[in-house]
C-alpha cells in the first residue's frame, strides 16, 4: 500500500508541475502566436521582451494603420523582406531622399515651403521655370542664398514649343540659365540638373533627350510622387498616402512635387511629409551630379 500510495503522490507532484509549468508560459506563447508568424518575428522581434514589441507594435508609422485591412502587419514586413531587386536596400544602408519642387518660383508658394525646409534644416532641389525667374528674381535669390539647388526646367513650360523640336528645347535652357546667372551674379555655378515639363519618358522624346545630354545637361525625372499634381487641392492626406505608395525602401528617392502658385495642399502637407520620409530612415540631400 505505502508503495502504491508514493507512487501516486509521486505522479500527482509531477502533474502538479508539469500543469504548473505550462500555465506559466502558455501565456507568453499565445502572445507570441500573435505577433509571430514564422521566420519574420525574428526581424520584427528579435529577443526583446514582450511588452517592448507591443510598444514597437504600437509605434508603427501611421500609413501602416491605413493599410491593416489588407493583411497583418507579419505580411507586410514579409512583403518588404521579399522585395530586394536593385533599387531597395536593407535598413542599415543609408537611404537618400532628393526632395524637388517644380514649376516654381511662385510669391504665394515658394517662401512658405523654404520657411518648412529652413525649420527641418533640410536643403532641396528646385527645378525652376525661367519666366517665372525674371519674374519673381527676388525668390530665386532666396532659394539659393538658402543653400538649395536651382535646377533647369526650361523658360516657357510651354510643351507646344519646347517640344516642337530639340533645338527649341535646349535653347530655352540655355536662356534659362543665362537668366539664372543674371540674377544670381557671375560667381553663381550652374547646375547640370534638368527636368523635362511633364517628364522625359517615351520613345517619342528620344531625340529630345539625346539633345539635352549631348548639350551636357544631366536629365532627371522622379520615382517618387506625392500625387500634388494628380487633381486640383490634393488633400494632405491623399498626398501622404500616394508617397508611401511610391517611396517603397528605395535607396535613393527622387521625390517630385510642386511649389506652383495653386499648390497650397502641398505647403500643408509638407511637414508631415517630411516627418514620414524622416521616419523610415532617410536623409536628405540636394541633387549631387557625381551620383546621376
Ligand atoms: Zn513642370
Amino acid at each position: 500500500m505505502k508503495g502504491y500510495l508514493k507512487t501516486i503522490m509521486i505522479l500527482l507532484v509531477f502533474t502538479i508541475v508539469i500543469t504548473g509549468l505550462l500555465g506559466f508560459r502558455g501565456i507568453p506563447f499565445q502572445t507570441a502566436a500573435i505577433v509571430d508568424g514564422g521566420n519574420v518575428e525574428k526581424e520584427l522581434v528579435g529577443n526583446l521582451p514582450m511588452e517592448d514589441v507591443v510598444e514597437d507594435l504600437q509605434e508603427l508609422p501611421d500609413g501602416f494603420e491605413d493599410n491593416f485591412h489588407e493583411g497583418s502587419y507579419e505580411d507586410l514586413v514579409k512583403e518588404d523582406l521579399q522585395e530586394k531587386d536593385e533599387d531597395t536596400v536593407e535598413n542599415e544602408d543609408v537611404k537618400v531622399a532628393y526632395l524637388t519642387f517644380d514649376d516654381g518660383p511662385s510669391p504665394k508658394i515658394t517662401p512658405q515651403i523654404l520657411d518648412i525646409l529652413k525649420d527641418y534644416d533640410i536643403k532641396a532641389t528646385f527645378f525652376v521655370i525661367g519666366d517665372l525667374a525674371e519674374k519673381y528674381p527676388d525668390i530665386l535669390l532666396r532659394i539659393h542664398s538658402e543653400g538649395h539647388l536651382i535646377a533647369n526646367h526650361t523658360y516657357s513650360h510651354n510643351y507646344k514649343h519646347i517640344y516642337s523640336h530639340p533645338k527649341k528645347l535646349i535653347a530655352e535652357l540655355e536662356k534659362t540659365d543665362e537668366l539664372f546667372t543674371s540674377i544670381l551674379g557671375s560667381q553663381y555655378k550652374r547646375s547640370s540638373f534638368m527636368r523635362f515639363p511633364g517628364g522625359s519618358f517615351g520613345e517619342k522624346l528620344k531625340p529630345f533627350r539625346q539633345a539635352v545630354t549631348a548639350a551636357g545637361y544631366i536629365n532627371i525625372d522622379w520615382n517618387v510622387v506625392n500625387g500634388d499634381a494628380e487633381g486640383n487641392n490634393v488633400s494632405p492626406e491623399k498626398q501622404l498616402k500616394r508617397l508611401q505608395e511610391t517611396l517603397q525602401n528605395k535607396r535613393e528617392a527622387v521625390i517630385l512635387m510642386h511649389d506652383s502658385n495653386t499648390k497650397q495642399t502641398t505647403v500643408d502637407a509638407l511637414p508631415d511629409l517630411i516627418e514620414y520620409i524622416m521616419s523610415q530612415g532617410y536623409v536628405f540631400e540636394i541633387l549631387d551630379e557625381s551620383n546621376f
